[in-house]
């Protein structure tokens, strides 16, 4: 039995996940019995409340993708998908009409809040939502609380939620800092903290790594689970030859002050050898050259393609992600 702990933000750790799991499956089969299991911690600082419900980005971006309900073509959200309700909000004014929240989407969010209001953790409705699907993988979010990443833009300061900055502004007002909201009294979730302790591998997809991964790492717990757990810590870049491939990350590393290169984002993470995250860290071909220095600051490295262009060259990449733990 190979346990597999996956760090993953929304379309980006979903097509990563998708091809780990199609590599374990021609591997070896997954699922109940089988000789891998697949747990992903996904990230929890894009929820928010609107329209009187709790949307959880990340981790509906997963489930979709895992259970082939994604829309391929627009890049998020559910194939097939209607937007009757959506008109009838901006209507009365309810929500945020560049926010669009389909039909479909909609009955996850208004079945997430009912099991919420219901008393149960987020943790429990998210395992009571994707049991509706053949996923063959296990979704925690990565804290029970609600903790939403704000961005401080502008002079005078103001504070947007994440989506707002993202999804409204397209990540054009330049960013000061990411602030979450209600860390302070948070907690890693207890099945993530689990998932990092029994893991064989803890894999850190290749997601924002300010927003999505960043958010994980920063929740009470998270951190020392992952530097106390028996497993390699491998990542792959979410960077290619100094570029953020679809996405605007480079916008968030920015803030922080990281140049957008595969290196800068390894060494933000750090060597898990010298107190950081990272055992190994798997860059594209185009970043060979970066390989010595990573070397040498104690990160087993290795340069493969990184594009995931499909199933088929993500599955690659998750192999050769396993390969840097063993
Ligand atoms: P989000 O939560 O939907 O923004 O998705 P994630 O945080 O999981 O992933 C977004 C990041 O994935 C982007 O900022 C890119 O850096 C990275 N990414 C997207 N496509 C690719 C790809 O084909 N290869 C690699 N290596 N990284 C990618
Ligand atoms: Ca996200």
């Amino acid at each position: 039995m190979t346990a597999i702990t996956v760090l993953a933000g929304g379309v980006g750790g979903a097509r990563f996940v998708r091809g780990l799991r199609q590599h374990l499956e021609q591997l070896d089969g997954i699922g109940a019995g089988g000789p891998s299991s697949i747990t992903v911690v996904a990230n929890t600082g894009d929820d928010l409340w609107l329209a009187g419900l709790r949307v959880c980005p990340d981790l509906d971006s997963l489930m979709y993708t895992l259970a082939g309900a994604n829309d391929e073509v627009r890049g998020w959200g559910r194939v097939g998908e209607s937007e009757r309700v959506s008109a009838e909000l901006t209507a009365y004014g309810v929500g945020w009409p560049w926010f669009t929240l389909g039909d479909l989407d909609l009955a996850t969010h208004i079945a997430r809040t009912s099991m919420l209001r219901d008393g149960l953790t987020l943790s429990e409705a998210t395992e009571r939502l994707t049991a509706r699907w053949d996923l063959g993988v296990t979704l925690v979010p990565a804290t029970d609380d609600e903790v939403e990443t704000h961005v401080e833009v502008g002079d005078p300061v103001r504070e947007l939620h994440f989506e707002e900055w993202w999804v409204r502004h397209r990540a054009a007002l330049p960013a000061r800092r990411f602030v979450q909201r209600g860390i302070e009294t948070a907690a890693a979730s207890p099945r993530a903290l689990e998932a990092i302790a029994a893991a064989d591998v803890v894999l850190v997809a290749p997601s924002n790594p300010v927003v999505s991964i960043g958010t994980i790492l920063e929740l009470p717990g998270m951190r020392a689970a992952l530097s106390a757990t028996g497993a390699p810590v491998i990542g792959v870049s979410p960077i290619i030859a100094g570029a953020a491939v679809r996405g605007m990350a480079d916008a968030c590393l920015a803030a922080i002050g990281v140049e957008t290169s595969a290196a800068a984002v390894a060494s933000h993470y750090g060597a898990r050898s010298t107190g950081g995250l990272i055992d190994g860290w798997l860059v594209d071909d185009a970043d060979a050259a970066s390989l010595p220095a990573l070397e040498a600051a104690g990160i087993r490295t290795a340069a493969v393609p990184l594009w995931m262009t499909d199933v088929a060259a993500t599955a690659k990449i998750a192999r050769d992600a396993l390969a840097l733990a063993t």
